[in-house]
C-alpha cells in the first residue's frame, strides 16, 4: 500500500476524522493489525482563514504547495488536502508536487454519478457553495448543484466557522442543517454534498431520509483505493451509507 500524505490543520477537527477513518478503513480492508502507511502536516488554521477572509487565496496556495512538497519529501506517495474549500487551489498544488493529488470534488463526483444522480444540493462554506471551481469541477461529471438561498448559505457559513471549526456540536445547528437539506431536497435535489469536512460531525443519515454524501469519507475511500489496498475491492455503497 501507498504511503498516503495528509495536508490537515483545516480544522483538526476534521484531520482527526480522516485519520480516524484513513486507520479505520484500511483495517476493514486488510484485517489483523493493518494500517494505513501515512504522513501528515498540519497547518495552521488561523492563518489560512486569515488569508481566505483577506481574499490571499495565492497566499495560502502557495503555503499549502509548500506542506504538500514537505509530505513528498517525507515519502507520501500520493497527497490528500483535507478541506473542500481549500480545493479552490487545488491545481497550484497539484502542479508543486510529482505524486498524485487525489481530489476531493472528483471523488465525490464519482460517487454522485455511480449513484445515478444528476442534480445535487451542496452545503459547505460560502467560498464553496458560492464559488465557481466546485460547481464547475461537478458540472464537468454532468452534475449540476443547487446551493440554498443567502440567509441558509450565511448560517452554514457561520455555524462551520463559528462552531464546527472549533469543536462546538449543536443540536440546534443540526436542526437547521436538517431543515436546509429538507430545503434543497423539496427544490429537486437528489442528494446533498455534505461539501465541508466537519459537516458530517454535525449530520448524518440517521438524521433525513435524503442521501447524503459525506465528502470526508469518500474523500478517504478514493486515497484507500487509490494507495491500493485490496485493489478491486472498494464497493461501491449507495451514498446513504456515508456515516457520521
Ligand atoms: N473543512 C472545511 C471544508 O471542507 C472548511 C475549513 C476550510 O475553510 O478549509 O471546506
Amino acid at each position: 500500500m501507498r504511503t498516503i500524505g495528509l495536508i490537515g490543520g483545516m480544522s483538526w477537527e476534521s484531520s482527526a476524522e480522516y485519520y480516524r477513518l484513513l486507520n479505520g478503513l484500511t483495517r476493514e480492508r486488510l484485517g489483523g493489525h493493518h494500517c494505513a502507511p501515512s504522513v501528515m502536516v498540519t497547518v495552521d488554521f488561523a492563518e489560512i482563514e486569515a488569508m481566505q477572509r483577506a481574499d490571499d487565496w495565492q497566499g495560502a496556495a502557495r503555503r499549502l504547495a509548500e506542506a504538500a512538497r514537505s509530505l513528498e519529501l517525507a515519502g507520501a506517495e500520493l497527497v490528500v488536502l483535507c478541506t473542500n474549500t481549500m480545493h479552490r487551489v487545488a491545481e497550484d498544488i497539484a502542479a508543486e508536487i510529482r505524486v498524485p493529488f487525489v481530489d476531493i470534488i472528483e471523488a465525490t463526483a464519482r460517487r454522485v454519478r455511480a449513484a445515478g444522480m444528476r442534480r445535487v444540493g451542496l452545503l459547505g462554506t460560502r467560498f464553496t457553495m458560492e464559488g465557481a471551481f466546485y460547481r464547475a469541477r461537478m458540472a464537468e461529471y454532468g452534475i449540476e448543484v443547487l446551493v440554498p438561498d443567502l440567509p441558509e448559505r450565511a448560517l452554514v457559513h457561520d455555524v462551520i466557522y463559528g462552531e464546527l471549526t472549533t469543536g462546538l456540536i449543536n443540536d440546534s445547528s443540526r436542526q437547521e442543517f436538517v431543515r436546509i437539506v429538507g430545503a434543497l431536497a423539496e427544490r429537486g435535489a437528489e442528494g446533498v454534498i455534505l461539501g465541508c469536512t466537519e459537516i458530517p460531525l454535525l449530520i448524518g443519515p440517521s438524521d433525513t431520509a435524503v442521501p447524503l454524501f459525506d465528502t470526508t469519507r469518500l474523500h478517504v475511500e478514493y486515497a484507500v483505493e487509490l494507495a491500493g489496498a485490496a485493489p478491486g475491492a472498494v464497493p461501491r455503497p449507495s451514498p446513504s451509507t456515508s456515516r457520521r
